[in-house]
């Protein structure tokens, strides 16, 4: 069965015209049969935040419900399914068995909470995986929150996100000067409310796709340097020119 990108957010949730979830009524054994539409996925070590250096298996959906528009510098592609990087439909148990022996799965985008990912991430913690998400933080999904073992949550802002995706983030990421030129970005002055409150608060330069953009860099190491309740998160990947 095929999730549709544009009209799906998810196995048992169809978003409809007027942008209200319809809860459909799956079995768990249907639901474990739908496929996802998968843009790439790679192994590769994280290159951010507090797993920087961790050996992960990133698998990146298709689709976001931010948008290029708003993030102008958005650096990933996930407009569509790329064959030849891994892209395609799949199963949660053939993603599982992509896995392979890797101990840390990420689910990124895109938006991958555009999509109920509830079957997925189970079936990974089931096999003793531990499962990250990376999200713009503008949406909270009911199956996420009321998840007993929830994945591990790295939200890095984007217009119009929500408090209490800040409030579930294990990790925040700042992007210094956001991605886009609009209103409603995240400030040093948000990631510093942040980590007072007692999160882990990482401010990550505005890079090119593929190299580090070094007055950028210095930028982030002068705001870390002088806040240092903030954590650098440097893009180990355009380093190492991983993805
Ligand atoms: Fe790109 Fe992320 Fe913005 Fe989506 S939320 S457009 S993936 S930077």
């Amino acid at each position: 069965m095929l999730l549709l990108p544009t009209t799906t957010v998810g196995p048992t949730q169809t978003l409809e015209s007027d942008g209200l979830v319809q809860v459909q009524h799956l079995s768990k054994e249907v639901v474990h049969q739908m496929k996802y539409p998968i843009a790439e996925r790679f192994k590769a070590p994280q290159g951010e935040g507090l797993y920087t250096g961790v050996p992960m298996a990133f698998i990146r959906l298709v689709g976001c419900s931010v948008g290029q528009g708003v993030c102008t510098a958005c650096d990933t592609n996930f407009e569509k399914m790329y064959p030849e990087l891994g892209g395609g439909l799949y199963t949660t148990e053939e993603l599982l068995a992509w896995a392979g022996n890797y101990i840390h799965v990420c689910l990124t985008g895109g938006e991958p909470l555009d999509r109920n990912l509830l079957d997925l991430v189970n079936t990974l913690h089931g096999a003793n995986i531990q499962v990250h998400i990376e999200t713009s933080g503008t949406l909270s999904p009911l199956w996420l929150n009321h998840m007993p073992d929830r994945p591990w949550l790295c939200v890095s802002p984007k217009p119009g996100y929500l408090r209490d995706m800040i409030e579930m983030a294990d990790e925040i990421k700042v992007i210094l000067g956001g991605l886009g030129d609009g209103p409603g970005w995240p400030t040093v002055d948000n990631a510093l409310t942040w980590a007072a409150e007692g999160r882990l608060v990482y401010i990550q330069p505005r890079n090119s796709v593929l190299t580090i953009d070094k007055a950028a860099m210095d930028e982030a190491i002068t705001v870390v340097s002088k806040h240092p309740s903030l954590r650098l998160s440097a893009q180990l990947h355009k380093y190492l020119r991983t993805r």
